[in-house]
């Protein structure tokens, strides 16, 4: 997104944002203003701030630039959702998805160009991974959207959550994301607060502390198995930090001031981890957890080979887990018709990994 020399202010949170001022021997309060053009106003010019006098403007436009990445593709899904394909500089493509409920608009945001974890049930996985998102990349699909889809009737932005939940695993790109969810949580920005942002991981539990320690949004964390030895086989990263450990990781993520629940993502694989006794192992392992849990129908993707469990089968797991006292909700699919829906975002990418770095199932080779 960066063209030559020229800085992309897309990327700089606020403190990047006052830094960049004062280099260029300005007051830091120039940082507040354009943040609140760029993010608040939507605006990608310089000349289009008024508050800012014409000669900073002038130099603005020398050495920065405000620059989106281009949208390739937009599609409506029957159900409202909404899904962008984003052409990034190099050509790698993203995808982004709003999804309208009654009482929120969530936006679904990515993070790296692919995803390394390879889970088994994941389309991103199966496409490989190309590189980490820059800051500015993350803010802009926010941006981006946000211009798409305009105000409501009462002249209410339409994106009320931001979940981070598209392409990639967020805390293997720590730095940009926490710098685009600072932008997010900023007043003169998005100002979206702490519980309207989740972010969701795998399982990188150093991460998961460090983010604790460092902006501490909501937190979802994909479990999806009662016990390791199923889990190595979904979430490969289960190998290097069991169930245990993440456990632990979400307890002390919890303990910290203000937060109140864990959400735990669990998608629902016929005749893989949807039985009774698997529900029931479930409970007691969150039995002392402040968690929530949401149950994804699983979304297939060609090339997958795992089938979604019966609608009935959902409801008697959702039915242990509530009477052992977890507030459980099962996600209703969303977008399917546009290869929206939960595991469904691919994007457009050239996987450069070679795949024998990749963490392979147990018992497996690797990829
Ligand atoms: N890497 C992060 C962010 C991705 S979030 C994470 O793993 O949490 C996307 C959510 O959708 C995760 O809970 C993921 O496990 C789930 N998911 C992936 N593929 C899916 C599929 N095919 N059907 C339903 N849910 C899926």
């Amino acid at each position: 997104m960066a063209t030559g020399q020229k800085t992309n202010l897309f990327g700089l949170d606020p403190s990047a944002m006052r830094d960049f001022f004062v280099g260029l021997g300005e007051k830091p309060f120039r940082a507040a203003q354009v943040l609140q053009w760029i993010h608040h106003y939507g605006t990608d010019s310089f000349d289009g701030m008024t508050n800012i006098g014409r000669a900073l403007r002038d130099r603005l436009a020398e050495v920065a630039e405000v620059a989106a990445p281009e949208i390739v593709l937009d599609q409506e899904a029957a159900d409202g959702t909404r899904k962008w394909l984003l052409r990034l500089a190099d050509g790698n493509c993203i995808e982004t998805v709003f999804i309208p409920e009654e009482d929120r608009g969530t936006l679904c945001v990515s993070s790296q160009v692919g995803c390394t974890l390879n889970c088994s049930f994941c389309a991103t996985g199966h496409q490989g991974f190309n590189r980490n998102l820059e800051a500015s990349e993350i803010i802009a699909q926010l941006w981006v959207a946000n211009r798409a889809l305009g105000r409501d009737p009462r002249g209410e932005r339409m994106i009320t959550n931001v979940v981070m939940m598209g392409m990639g695993e967020p805390l293997l790109n720590f730095d940009n994301v926490v710098s685009a969810m600072r932008i997010m949580l900023d007043d003169m920005a998005y100002g979206l607060s702490k519980r309207r942002v989740t972010l969701s991981t795998a399982g990188m539990v150093p991460a998961i502390d460090r983010l604790r320690e460092t902006c501490q949004v909501s937190l979802a964390v994909s479990l999806h198995a009662p016990d390791d030895a199923l889990r190595d086989q979904l979430v490969p990263l289960n190998r290097k930090y069991p169930i245990a450990e993440l456990l632990d990781a979400c307890r002390r993520y919890v303990s910290a001031e203000g937060r109140r629940r864990v959400t735990f993502e669990y998608v629902m694989l016929a005749g893989v981890n949807d039985s009774i006794p698997q529900a029931r192992a479930l409970a007691r392992l969150l039995s002392d957890v402040p968690s929530k849990v949401n149950l994804i129908p699983f979304n297939p993707f060609p090339a997958s080979s795992y089938a979604r469990s019966d609608r009935q089968v959902i409801d008697r797991f959702r039915d242990v887990l509530m009477d052992a006292g977890l507030m459980t909700v099962t996600r209703r699919t969303r977008g399917e018709d546009i290869d929206a829906a939960c595991g469904q975002l691919a994007g457009r990418i050239e996987d450069r990994t070679r795949r024998s770095f990749r963490i392979g199932p147990r018992g497996a080779s690797s990829g």
